[in-house]
Protein backbone atom coordinates (compact mmCIF):
# COMPACT_ATOMS: atom_id res chain seq x y z
CA UNK A 1 0.00 0.00 0.00
CA UNK A 2 1.20 3.57 -1.18
CA UNK A 3 0.05 6.90 -0.30
CA UNK A 4 0.82 10.23 -1.73
CA UNK A 5 0.34 14.03 -1.30
CA UNK A 6 -1.32 15.96 -4.80
CA UNK A 7 -3.17 18.64 -5.39
CA UNK A 8 -6.68 18.75 -7.61
CA UNK A 9 -7.93 20.32 -10.03
CA UNK A 10 -9.16 23.05 -8.16
CA UNK A 11 -5.98 23.62 -6.44
CA UNK A 12 -6.73 21.81 -2.85
CA UNK A 13 -4.00 19.72 -1.25
CA UNK A 14 -5.13 15.91 -0.57
CA UNK A 15 -3.96 12.50 0.35
CA UNK A 16 -4.03 10.00 -1.87
CA UNK A 17 -4.03 5.90 -1.92
CA UNK A 18 -3.08 3.07 -4.16
CA UNK A 19 -5.29 0.61 -2.68
CA UNK A 20 -5.62 -2.83 -4.50
CA UNK A 21 -4.23 -1.41 -7.55
CA UNK A 22 -6.74 1.33 -7.77
CA UNK A 23 -6.17 4.90 -6.84
CA UNK A 24 -8.31 6.61 -3.72
CA UNK A 25 -9.06 10.18 -2.05
CA UNK A 26 -7.57 9.06 1.28
CA UNK A 27 -8.63 12.53 2.70
CA UNK A 28 -12.50 11.90 1.48
CA UNK A 29 -12.17 8.50 2.74
CA UNK A 30 -11.04 9.44 6.41
CA UNK A 31 -14.06 12.51 6.96
CA UNK A 32 -16.16 9.54 6.30
CA UNK A 33 -14.51 7.38 8.00
CA UNK A 34 -14.46 10.18 11.22
CA UNK A 35 -18.72 10.02 10.65
CA UNK A 36 -18.83 6.09 10.64
CA UNK A 37 -16.51 5.42 13.63
CA UNK A 38 -15.95 8.45 15.96
CA UNK A 39 -18.64 11.25 15.72
CA UNK A 40 -16.93 13.48 12.93
CA UNK A 41 -13.75 13.82 15.64
CA UNK A 42 -10.10 13.71 14.33
CA UNK A 43 -7.76 15.89 13.03
CA UNK A 44 -8.14 16.86 9.07
CA UNK A 45 -5.85 14.61 6.61
CA UNK A 46 -5.40 17.09 3.67
CA UNK A 47 -1.34 16.75 2.93
CA UNK A 48 0.72 13.43 4.02
CA UNK A 49 3.14 14.86 6.29
CA UNK A 50 0.08 15.95 8.78
CA UNK A 51 -0.46 12.10 8.67
CA UNK A 52 3.57 11.76 9.27
CA UNK A 53 3.70 14.43 12.28
CA UNK A 54 0.54 13.06 13.93
CA UNK A 55 2.11 9.15 14.15
CA UNK A 56 -0.42 8.30 11.82
CA UNK A 57 0.95 6.73 9.06
CA UNK A 58 0.56 3.41 9.86
CA UNK A 59 -0.16 0.18 7.51
CA UNK A 60 -2.82 -0.92 10.03
CA UNK A 61 -4.42 3.00 9.86
CA UNK A 62 -5.06 3.15 5.92
CA UNK A 63 -6.37 -0.38 5.49
CA UNK A 64 -8.45 -0.21 8.52
CA UNK A 65 -10.00 3.01 7.13
CA UNK A 66 -10.81 1.68 3.70
CA UNK A 67 -11.72 -2.01 5.11
CA UNK A 68 -14.23 -0.35 7.10
CA UNK A 69 -15.55 2.06 5.15
CA UNK A 70 -15.71 -0.73 2.21
CA UNK A 71 -17.66 -2.63 4.87
CA UNK A 72 -21.12 -0.21 4.74
CA UNK A 73 -20.33 1.64 1.08
CA UNK A 74 -19.28 1.46 -2.06
CA UNK A 75 -16.19 2.73 -2.43
CA UNK A 76 -15.82 3.67 -5.98
CA UNK A 77 -16.62 7.68 -5.91
CA UNK A 78 -13.53 8.17 -3.59
CA UNK A 79 -11.21 6.80 -7.18
CA UNK A 80 -9.20 9.48 -8.35
CA UNK A 81 -10.00 10.98 -11.46
CA UNK A 82 -7.73 12.68 -14.02
CA UNK A 83 -6.39 16.34 -13.79
CA UNK A 84 -4.42 15.68 -10.14
CA UNK A 85 -1.03 16.89 -9.62
CA UNK A 86 1.93 14.98 -7.35
CA UNK A 87 3.35 17.36 -4.92
CA UNK A 88 6.27 16.04 -3.18
CA UNK A 89 4.79 13.36 -0.34
CA UNK A 90 5.78 15.78 2.61
CA UNK A 91 6.58 19.48 1.89
CA UNK A 92 7.98 20.90 4.31
CA UNK A 93 10.67 19.00 6.36
CA UNK A 94 12.80 20.65 8.67
CA UNK A 95 15.80 18.79 7.09
CA UNK A 96 17.07 17.03 4.50
CA UNK A 97 20.35 15.15 5.56
CA UNK A 98 22.47 13.39 2.93
CA UNK A 99 24.54 10.81 3.50
CA UNK A 100 27.62 10.53 1.22
CA UNK A 101 29.68 7.66 -0.36
CA UNK A 102 27.52 4.94 1.01
CA UNK A 103 27.88 2.62 -1.75
CA UNK A 104 31.64 1.72 -2.00
CA UNK A 105 31.93 1.60 -5.81
CA UNK A 106 30.53 5.21 -5.56
CA UNK A 107 33.13 6.58 -3.53
CA UNK A 108 35.81 5.43 -5.60
CA UNK A 109 34.12 6.38 -8.78
CA UNK A 110 34.74 9.93 -7.75
CA UNK A 111 37.93 9.46 -6.22
CA UNK A 112 37.16 9.51 -2.94
CA UNK A 113 38.35 7.34 0.22
CA UNK A 114 35.91 5.58 1.58
CA UNK A 115 34.84 6.80 5.19
CA UNK A 116 34.90 4.57 8.16
CA UNK A 117 31.75 6.43 9.65
CA UNK A 118 28.84 8.08 8.04
CA UNK A 119 29.47 10.91 6.16
CA UNK A 120 26.73 13.71 5.87
CA UNK A 121 25.79 16.53 4.75
CA UNK A 122 22.04 18.19 3.85
CA UNK A 123 19.96 20.12 1.03
CA UNK A 124 18.20 23.12 1.97
CA UNK A 125 14.37 22.18 1.85
CA UNK A 126 13.61 24.86 -0.86
CA UNK A 127 15.20 22.21 -3.30
CA UNK A 128 12.41 20.27 -3.03
CA UNK A 129 10.26 19.20 -6.16
CA UNK A 130 7.36 16.81 -6.64
CA UNK A 131 7.45 13.37 -9.19
CA UNK A 132 6.99 14.66 -12.64
CA UNK A 133 8.08 18.43 -12.48
CA UNK A 134 10.86 19.39 -14.24
CA UNK A 135 15.28 19.78 -13.14
CA UNK A 136 15.84 23.58 -13.46
CA UNK A 137 19.27 23.98 -14.56
CA UNK A 138 20.45 26.83 -13.74
CA UNK A 139 22.68 28.36 -16.96
CA UNK A 140 26.31 27.99 -17.04
CA UNK A 141 26.76 25.97 -14.00
CA UNK A 142 28.62 23.20 -15.73
CA UNK A 143 28.19 19.46 -15.38
CA UNK A 144 25.20 18.83 -12.87
CA UNK A 145 24.73 14.82 -11.92
CA UNK A 146 21.91 12.71 -10.73
CA UNK A 147 22.24 10.06 -7.77
CA UNK A 148 19.32 8.34 -7.36
CA UNK A 149 18.70 7.44 -3.21
CA UNK A 150 16.56 5.35 -0.93
CA UNK A 151 15.33 7.98 0.81
CA UNK A 152 13.60 7.48 4.67
CA UNK A 153 10.70 9.63 6.41
CA UNK A 154 11.46 9.90 10.01
CA UNK A 155 8.09 9.40 12.21
CA UNK A 156 8.64 10.28 15.73
CA UNK A 157 11.42 12.83 17.55
CA UNK A 158 14.26 11.44 18.60
CA UNK A 159 17.82 12.24 19.90
CA UNK A 160 20.35 9.96 20.75
CA UNK A 161 18.47 6.83 19.19
CA UNK A 162 19.96 3.76 19.96
CA UNK A 163 20.30 1.65 16.65
CA UNK A 164 17.71 -1.33 18.48
CA UNK A 165 15.06 0.94 18.08
CA UNK A 166 15.80 3.29 14.88
CA UNK A 167 12.85 1.80 13.19
CA UNK A 168 10.37 3.15 15.90
CA UNK A 169 11.22 6.43 14.23
CA UNK A 170 10.53 5.66 10.55
CA UNK A 171 7.26 6.10 8.81
CA UNK A 172 8.35 5.29 5.71
CA UNK A 173 10.32 5.12 2.17
CA UNK A 174 10.67 6.97 -0.85
CA UNK A 175 12.98 7.84 -3.61
CA UNK A 176 14.60 11.09 -4.23
CA UNK A 177 17.17 12.42 -6.67
CA UNK A 178 20.26 14.44 -4.63
CA UNK A 179 20.98 16.37 -7.64
CA UNK A 180 24.10 17.86 -7.52
CA UNK A 181 25.73 20.96 -9.30
CA UNK A 182 29.39 18.79 -9.39
CA UNK A 183 31.91 21.11 -11.02
CA UNK A 184 30.74 23.81 -8.05
CA UNK A 185 31.04 20.72 -5.61
CA UNK A 186 34.53 19.82 -6.73
CA UNK A 187 36.00 23.23 -6.77
CA UNK A 188 33.91 23.89 -2.80
CA UNK A 189 35.74 20.46 -2.03
CA UNK A 190 39.30 21.67 -3.08
CA UNK A 191 38.69 25.19 -1.57
CA UNK A 192 37.76 23.76 1.87
CA UNK A 193 33.89 24.58 1.18
CA UNK A 194 31.00 23.60 2.36
CA UNK A 195 29.19 21.54 -0.39
CA UNK A 196 25.63 23.18 0.43
CA UNK A 197 25.11 25.26 -2.14
CA UNK A 198 26.29 22.85 -4.80
CA UNK A 199 23.35 20.02 -3.42
CA UNK A 200 20.66 23.05 -2.86
CA UNK A 201 19.45 24.78 -6.05
CA UNK A 202 15.75 24.71 -6.17
CA UNK A 203 14.52 21.83 -7.86
CA UNK A 204 17.76 20.02 -7.24
CA UNK A 205 15.89 17.27 -4.96
CA UNK A 206 13.29 15.44 -6.74
CA UNK A 207 11.24 13.20 -4.05
CA UNK A 208 8.40 11.08 -4.48
CA UNK A 209 5.89 10.06 -6.10
CA UNK A 210 4.87 7.86 -3.17
CA UNK A 211 5.44 7.00 0.43
CA UNK A 212 5.21 3.30 1.48
CA UNK A 213 4.49 2.80 5.10
CA UNK A 214 7.61 0.94 6.59
CA UNK A 215 5.16 -2.00 7.86
CA UNK A 216 4.64 -2.64 4.43
CA UNK A 217 8.51 -3.37 3.74
CA UNK A 218 9.85 -6.74 4.70
CA UNK A 219 13.44 -6.94 4.01
CA UNK A 220 14.89 -2.91 3.57
CA UNK A 221 18.18 -4.95 2.52
CA UNK A 222 16.52 -6.59 -0.40
CA UNK A 223 14.82 -3.28 -1.42
CA UNK A 224 17.08 -2.54 -5.38
CA UNK A 225 17.37 1.01 -6.41
CA UNK A 226 17.50 1.54 -10.39
CA UNK A 227 18.67 4.73 -12.13
CA UNK A 228 18.09 5.17 -15.73
CA UNK A 229 18.19 8.45 -18.22
CA UNK A 230 16.32 7.97 -21.42
CA UNK A 231 15.26 4.38 -20.68
CA UNK A 232 19.08 3.76 -20.20
CA UNK A 233 19.69 1.76 -17.23
CA UNK A 234 22.42 4.22 -15.45
CA UNK A 235 22.79 2.63 -11.72
CA UNK A 236 21.64 -0.27 -9.78
CA UNK A 237 22.66 -1.53 -6.05
CA UNK A 238 20.57 -2.87 -3.30
CA UNK A 239 19.80 -1.39 0.10
CA UNK A 240 22.12 -4.59 1.77
CA UNK A 241 25.22 -3.21 -0.30
CA UNK A 242 24.97 0.52 1.74
CA UNK A 243 27.94 0.81 4.15
CA UNK A 244 26.10 1.84 7.10
CA UNK A 245 22.59 0.58 7.29
CA UNK A 246 19.05 2.27 7.34
CA UNK A 247 19.22 1.59 11.28
CA UNK A 248 22.44 2.94 11.54
CA UNK A 249 22.44 6.14 9.75
CA UNK A 250 19.15 6.74 11.82
CA UNK A 251 21.20 5.80 14.95
CA UNK A 252 24.10 8.06 14.07
CA UNK A 253 22.56 11.61 12.68
CA UNK A 254 20.53 11.65 15.82
CA UNK A 255 23.27 11.88 17.73
CA UNK A 256 24.05 14.93 16.38
CA UNK A 257 21.22 17.05 15.23
CA UNK A 258 17.03 15.95 16.93
CA UNK A 259 15.30 14.07 14.57
CA UNK A 260 11.85 15.47 13.57
CA UNK A 261 8.60 14.31 12.17
CA UNK A 262 8.97 14.58 8.18
CA UNK A 263 12.89 14.90 7.91
CA UNK A 264 13.98 13.26 5.01
CA UNK A 265 17.19 11.46 4.88
CA UNK A 266 19.04 10.82 1.53
CA UNK A 267 20.70 6.82 1.86
CA UNK A 268 22.98 7.37 -0.41
CA UNK A 269 23.73 6.80 -4.00
CA UNK A 270 25.45 3.47 -5.88
CA UNK A 271 28.26 3.99 -8.42
CA UNK A 272 27.03 5.11 -12.00
CA UNK A 273 25.64 8.99 -11.44
CA UNK A 274 26.80 11.05 -14.63
CA UNK A 275 26.08 14.48 -15.94
CA UNK A 276 22.15 15.71 -17.29
CA UNK A 277 21.68 17.34 -20.29
CA UNK A 278 18.20 19.60 -21.00
CA UNK A 279 15.87 17.15 -22.34
CA UNK A 280 16.80 14.00 -19.92
CA UNK A 281 14.43 12.07 -18.54
CA UNK A 282 15.43 10.63 -15.05
CA UNK A 283 13.40 8.09 -13.69
CA UNK A 284 15.11 6.38 -9.90
CA UNK A 285 12.69 3.30 -9.45
CA UNK A 286 12.52 0.55 -6.95
CA UNK A 287 9.98 -1.85 -7.48
CA UNK A 288 8.24 -1.96 -4.14
CA UNK A 289 7.75 1.70 -4.02
CA UNK A 290 7.57 2.91 -7.92
CA UNK A 291 8.97 5.04 -10.07
CA UNK A 292 10.28 9.01 -9.46
CA UNK A 293 10.39 10.62 -13.07
CA UNK A 294 11.48 13.93 -13.90
CA UNK A 295 13.00 15.81 -17.28
CA UNK A 296 15.44 18.32 -17.27
CA UNK A 297 15.44 21.63 -18.70
CA UNK A 298 17.81 24.51 -18.49
CA UNK A 299 16.24 27.81 -16.50
MG1 LIG B 1 23.88 11.77 -2.78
Amino acid sequence: MKAFSFTTDKGQSQIGIEYKGAFYNFSLAWELYKNLKNKGQGPKLDFLQIMVEADFFHLETLQEVMFALQEVRPIDDLKLKDGYVFEPPVGRPQKILCIGRNYQEHAEELNNPVPDEPLFFSKSPSSLTAHDTPIRLPAGIGDVHFEGELAVVISRQGQNIPKSQALDHIAGFSLLNDVTAREMQRRDQQAGRPWFRSKSFDTFCPFGPVLVPKDAIHDFGALELKVSVNGDLRQQGAASRMLFGISELVSYLSRFCTLEPADIIATGTPSGVGPLQAGDRVEVEVAEIGKLCNQVVVS
